[in-house]
């Protein structure tokens, strides 16, 4: 079987836009269950010679007070299922307490978390990430799903921890 990655974060940081450019034309299943569990997509990413099976999370569109809990739930399922975790934050909205609880619960999972940042349209701002090193979670990967860049690094990273 393909080892598999899981996208996770807050609504509206970019995963779907980034899970996209992974995938390509490679959409392998929209699963059709209920609950958390129907609120997901799977693809299929290939990289350097190795394919893996993709999830992005979240899209129900959900008010405030159900966000958090989603979150939280999709990140429980990530941890469960996949291989390797990529939590996504948002360098234009900056840091917010979700986006560190959510990391606090993926650290503690003890598997392969990689930070991506989204949103760093101009590669000149790559400072914006660095207010996400306190998550803990070591180097944050600065992309853009509107442009493209640094898709390559995030894929790198994730192809090296399958
Ligand atoms: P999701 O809810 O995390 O899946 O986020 P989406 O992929 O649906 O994107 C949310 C919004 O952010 C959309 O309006 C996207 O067009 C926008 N977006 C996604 N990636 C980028 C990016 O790299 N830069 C900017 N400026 N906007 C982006
Ligand atoms: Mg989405």
């Amino acid at each position: 079987a393909r080892a598999v990655v899981a996208i996770v974060g807050r609504p509206n940081v970019g995963k779907s836009t980034i899970f996209n450019r992974i995938i390509g034309d490679r959409l392998s299943i929209v699963e059709d269950k209920p609950g958390v569990t129907r609120d997901r997509i799977y693809g299929v990413g290939e990289w350097n010679g190795r394919s893996f099976s993709i999830i992005d999370t979240g899209g129900i569109e959900l008010n405030d007070e159900q966000i958090l809990k989603s979150i939280k739930a999709q990140a429980e399922l990530a941890i469960e299922e996949a291989d390797v975790i990529v939590l996504m934050c948002d360098a234009k909205a900056g840091l917010t307490q979700s986006d560190s609880e959510v990391a606090e619960m993926l650290y503690r999972s003890k598997k392969p978390i990689i930070l991506a940042v989204n949103k760093v349209d101009n590669m000149t701002r790559m400072d914006d990430t660095y207010e996400f090193y306190n998550l803990g979670l070591g180097d944050p990967i600065g992309v853009s799903g509107a442009h493209g860049s640094g898709v390559g690094d995030l894929l790198d990273v994730i192809v090296e921890k399958l």
